[in-house]
């Protein structure tokens, strides 16, 4: 089944019952890295979660079977440990499984409850990074995640934990404090909460804020308010969706290369 890249250095060998957990970028097929390339023309097996585009996927090998770990037809999603026990059971039966995760597997991504199910089971794999949507985003939104003039520190945070509330372990008084510029991460369900916090805990109502939505895809979106007024703006803003709060915003303006050069759509065939 291996139709490999054709590049003057080697890729590693995608063994049979080897599994690798593959970071496919935020969406722009163009971002995914020349490893990601080569595992997905090499997998006998892809395992994809929902987030994935269906560009990238679409990759995979002729004959390569594509399995969706995500909700489908209505019916619950698999639970965490069902999809980490379905990796182990293909790599047993001898397939290149190709776990394949939106962004970064390792940022907030579960890639290290699935890897960790994974040692457990003697099953060998791989990590390949992919560029995470808290950069990928940005960087598609015309903001710096750090410009000399206005952050030395970024922070990335989830807006939810596995509960779905906003999450108690963090230390929002200290964030709020400390960093200046903060990349939220599921941010949509609870945004006037977290908004509500960072102001309560000292940040500046009025900081530049921006959400940006599906990014990196033809259907992104950008809005830009202040801290406090973002939750109110975000009317029709769809998943997926982060948060950025810092002056690193207001770059926008002059860098937005992408509404500059007219929509993503079409970019890509
Ligand atoms: N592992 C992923 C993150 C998974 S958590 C990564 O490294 O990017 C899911 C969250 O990621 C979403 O709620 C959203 O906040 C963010 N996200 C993922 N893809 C995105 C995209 N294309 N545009 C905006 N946010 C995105």
């Amino acid at each position: 089944m291996t139709n490999s890249l054709s590049l003057p250095f080697d890729f590693p060998p995608f063994h049979p019952g080897h599994v690798w957990l593959v970071g496919a970028g935020p969406g722009d097929p163009g971002l995914l890295t020349l490893l990601a390339l080569h595992a997905l023309r090499s997998a006998d097996v892809v395992v994809y979660d929902a987030l994935v585009d269906k560009r990238i996927v679409g990759l995979a090998c002729e004959g390569a079977v594509l399995e969706h770990a995500g909700k489908r037809g209505g019916k619950p999603s698999p639970s965490q440990p069902d999809i980490s026990r379905r990796l182990v059971e293909l790599a047993k039966e001898g397939k290149r499984v190709l776990r394949l995760k939106g962004g970064d597997p390792f940022v907030f991504g579960r890639g290290a409850e699935e890897a960790d199910t994974l040692v457990e089971a003697g099953v060998p794999f791989r990590v390949v990074p992919g560029i995470t949507a808290g950069i990928g985003g940005l960087a598609y939104a015309g903001i710096p995640a750090t410009a000399r003039d206005a952050n030395s520190a970024i922070a990335f945070v989830t807006g939810h934990d596995a509960d779905g509330a906003v999450p108690d372990t963090l230390d929002w008084p200290a964030l709020a404090r400390s960093v200046p510029v903060l990349v939220v991460y599921m941010a949509l369900t609870h945004l006037d909460e977290i908004a509500r916090r960072l102001i309560a805990a000292g940040r500046n109502p009025g900081e530049p804020a921006a959400l940006i939505s599906r990014a990196t895809t033809p259907a992104q979106k950008v809005l830009t308010s202040t801290l406090a007024g973002i939750a109110e703006a975000a009317g029709g803003i769809e998943p997926p969706a982060l948060l950025v709060v810092g002056d690193v915003v207001t770059y926008r303006n002059r860098l937005d290369w992408v509404t500059a050069q007219g929509t993503l759509s079409g970019e890509i065939s």
